[in-house]
């Protein structure tokens, strides 16, 4: 793994336990887990629909799509590596 661990205060509680975790790869995320208060925040990624994605294009004066672009996979993964981690 790239990122870093650390502890931090809990902007709900307070509790300075609050885990976080960060990672630059393959774009800058962030996760906070605070175990005193449950408290939790992520950065997730996701796909458009091809509906959902041309309206999008549609706004932006760009060609509408017949079918959805190659896509790799959700791009992190980081919040299952987070709990197993545990
Ligand atoms: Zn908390």
């Amino acid at each position: 793994m790239s990122g870093t661990s650390s502890t931090d205060n809990c902007p709900n509680c307070g509790y300075d336990g609050m885990e976080t975790y960060k990672d630059y790869k393959p774009y800058d995320h962030h996760i906070f887990f605070c175990a005193n208060c449950g408290w939790e925040a992520v950065t997730e990624d996701r796909y458009l629909s091809l509906e959902e994605l041309n309206n999008e294009r549609a706004k932006r004066n760009l060609p509408l799509l017949k079918e959805l672009p190659t896509r790799k996979a959700i791009l992190t993964s980081t919040q299952i590596e987070f709990k197993n981690k545990k």
